[in-house]
């Protein structure tokens, strides 16, 4: 007999939602993740998300989808929120189960569907990674986030796959959902809303205790998709919503989205204002700057930190506070 459920998983479980919980083995995700499995009542279901693919993260899918008597092999699409290996390291394996149509936005399609072109991608990367700041000895470790690994997810094979646009929306069961198109934590993420019953399904957009990581990701070698730009932009649309309870990717259910985006707000405006303390004096790089506000990193997490920074910093330029100096190579910046 499994334990009675609280809050928001009370609220899902009487309309047919289902949290399936799977382990993260790494620490900055925020922690577990979940995948929300909408039955359609007539013994069908939808996945927004399918976790991570580890043999851990699979074990507890099964066993959490058991627990719920929800039978895989009758899943009939896959929304995949965007395009992290927590989120949708398990779309393949659900799509081969049961034929399932595995749906995601263009913006993320490429991290995603077929064949991983990060290779091609890569030398793209480092020549912005080098002009950032980041020593030619470490651009391996720091260029291996972007490299596909079997160990979290398997790829979609695209002949599975349908893109997902704003505007559509989904009828399952009980619940009717929309989605919407919200780029910032990645170019391709999608949350879906259930006006009626005001549950934003949110995964890496809004969580509980960690801010989302405004993931570097680059256009071209000069040109980044301004990702903190873009997700000031989509939180706002988010905080108009009048959401009950917010569905995470990490972490139970919560309420008070728009507290929750307030102190977000206050998070990155203390941030930038740490950024322009550090610029009142010499231009620095933004691996310099990096440094004064993380301290000294390496590999992945350095990566995540140069995110933070580049993305602060270039909201400071679009308010004019900061200002790009351009010399022998490497991007610095100081305080307009
Ligand atoms: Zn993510
Ligand atoms: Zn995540």
């Amino acid at each position: 007999m499994s334990q009675p459920l609280e809050g928001g998983d009370a609220v899902l479980r009487a309309l047919g939602i289902h949290r399936l919980v799977m382990p993260v083995p790494f620490p900055d995700a925020g922690g577990p993740v979940n995948a929300y499995a909408v039955e359609d009542g007539k013994g069908g279901v939808l996945f927004f998300d399918s976790g991570i693919g580890t043999p851990e993260g699979v074990t507890a899918l099964h066993a959490g989808a058991a627990a719920a008597r929800l039978d895989l092999r009758r899943s009939r699409q896959v929304v995949v929120s965007h395009g992290h290996v927590d989120h949708f390291g398990n779309a393949q394996m659900l799509s081969e189960l049961s034929g399932a149509t595995v749906r995601l936005h263009p913006g993320d399609m490429e991290k995603v569907v077929g064949e991983d072109v990060w290779e091609i991608r890569a030398p793209l990367y480092a020549t912005f990674l080098r002009r950032q700041g980041v020593p030619e000895e470490q651009l391996p470790r720091l260029l291996s986030i972007g490299r596909h690994s079997g160990k979290y997810s398997r790829r979609v094979d695209p002949d599975r796959v349908q893109p997902l646009t704003e505007g559509e929306h989904f009828r399952v069961g009980k619940v009717r959902l929309d989605v919407l198109h919200l780029p910032g934590h990645t170019p391709g993420l999608v949350c879906l809303w259930d006006a009626e019953h005001r549950l934003l399904f949110a995964d890496d957009h809004l969580l509980a205790r960690t801010s989302p990581n405004p993931f570097l990701e680059l256009v071209d070698e000069r040109t980044t998709r301004r990702a903190l730009i873009q997700y000031l932009h989509s939180i706002g649309r988010v905080r108009a919503l009048d959401v009950e309870w917010v569905l995470p990717g990490h972490g139970p259910p919560f309420q008070g989205h728009r507290a929750a985006i307030d102190s977000l707000l206050r998070f990155y405006e203390r941030r930038q204002e740490k950024l322009l303390g550090a610029l009142a004096a010499d231009p620095r790089t933004p691996v310099e700057l990096s440094v004064v506000l993380f301290g000294a990193q390496e590999g992945p997490r350095l990566y995540l930190t140069l995110s933070e920074v580049v993305g602060n910093l270039e909201v400071l330029e679009d308010a004019g506070r900061v200002r790009r100096v351009p010399g022998d190579g490497l991007d610095r910046w100081v305080a307009a």
